[in-house]
């Protein structure tokens, strides 16, 4: 049996069953681990990586935006447990013929997000790779001692909301690997994958506030991701397709190109909005724009309403 045959979550699942965590410390199976320290904090950390020809076409994404976007997905993390990043450490794999431009590019749109969120590169590690590029970035953050939020508090009868609109960068992709760059909205979505926004300030107001009980980023499309939330909370969850949020360029561009809007806002992946749950009576004080899109459940599974369509191309979920 090779990897293929078991998935990230299974090979994932074969790492964490040879490891526990401490006492007290949340490890493997959310955004970040949270490490509690002597101090009344919690230190967050998470790391990610991007490899050339999987997560990237060289030719496709320019230099300042994949450095910008290296930062950005890992910041996100960050923000997925409502804590302030404090630090980060690039790690980077080069093939010999890279040229220095294309460094100078990637460094100066990774600085510029360090510098948008005024977190620190504190350092990392440089090396040569045979062929393609790769990478690594792992952040660290803090927050207050037992405000993260993980994925597993959602409990039966809270609101299910989203920051933001969804899909937007999985329309933008499309638009790339479609060679469609000319259509009127595609610069704002291929913008929007390019340069994802991490939701800092969002996801610190919410972990402060009351009531909401569990969050994560959205990396892979809420469709898949959700179902970490319900699969950690053991809860079900009934979202309402059409309560879906969706920009009007994603409407304009499947307007033009008659692409399926809502399929892409639920399975297109790395928007990089926030997930949360959050209770019925504290949702109306929230101060953090988001939009109400389903339910949270006693039973388990994940029900799809509100949509006239045949959702069998939704099953698989
Ligand atoms: P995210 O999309 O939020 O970055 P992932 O889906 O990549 O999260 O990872 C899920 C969880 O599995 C995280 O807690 C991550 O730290 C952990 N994880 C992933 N790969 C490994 C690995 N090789 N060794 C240990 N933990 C891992
Ligand atoms: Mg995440």
């Amino acid at each position: 049996m090779g990897i293929g045959d078991v998935g990230e979550f299974g090979l994932i699942g074969m790492i964490s069953g040879q490891f526990k965590a401490p006492e007290g410390v949340t490890g493997i199976g959310d955004d970040c681990a949270v490490i509690p320290q002597r101090d009344g904090s919690d230190t967050l950390v998470s790391t990610d990586m991007l490899i050339e020809g999987t997560h990237f076409i060289l030719d496709d994404i320019g230099p300042r935006d994949l450095g910008w976007k290296s930062a950005a997905v890992n910041l996100s993390d960050i923000a997925a447990m409502g804590g302030r990043p404090t630090g980060t450490f690039l790690s980077m794999a080069l093939p010999k013929g890279t040229s220095t431009e294309w460094v100078s590019g990637f460094i100066e749109g990774y600085r510029d997000i360090s510098d948008r969120f005024g977190v620190p590169l504190l350092g990392g590690d440089t090396t040569a790779s045979p062929d393609r590029v790769c990478v690594n970035v792992t952040v660290i953050g803090e927050c207050p001692h037992g405000q993260a939020r993980t994925r597993s508090g959602a409990m039966a009868g809270d609101l299910v909301c989203v920051t933001g609109t969804l899909g937007d960068s999985a329309a933008g992709l499309r638009l790339i690997l479609d060679g469609r760059r000319g259509i009127p909205c595609a610069g704002y979505l291929m913008d929007r994958h390019h340069a994802p926004l991490p939701r800092i300030d969002e996801g610190i107001a919410l972990a402060a506030s009351d009531g909401v009980h569990a969050m994560m980023d959205i990396s892979d499309g809420i469709g898949s991701d959700i179902r970490h939330i319900l699969s950690a909370s053991g809860c079900g969850a009934a979202v309402d397709l059409s309560l879906i949020p969706m920009s009007d360029q994603l409407r304009e561009c499947c307007g033009i190109t008659g692409w399926d809007a809502a399929e892409i806002a639920v399975t297109g992946g790395e928007d990089y909005e926030l997930l949360f749950t959050v209770s019925p009576r504290q949702e109306p004080f929230l101060t953090v724009a988001h939009t109400v899109i389903g339910k949270i459940t006693s039973e388990p599974g994940l029900v799809w309403k509100g949509s006239d369509r045949d959702l069998c191309g939704f099953r698989h979920f």
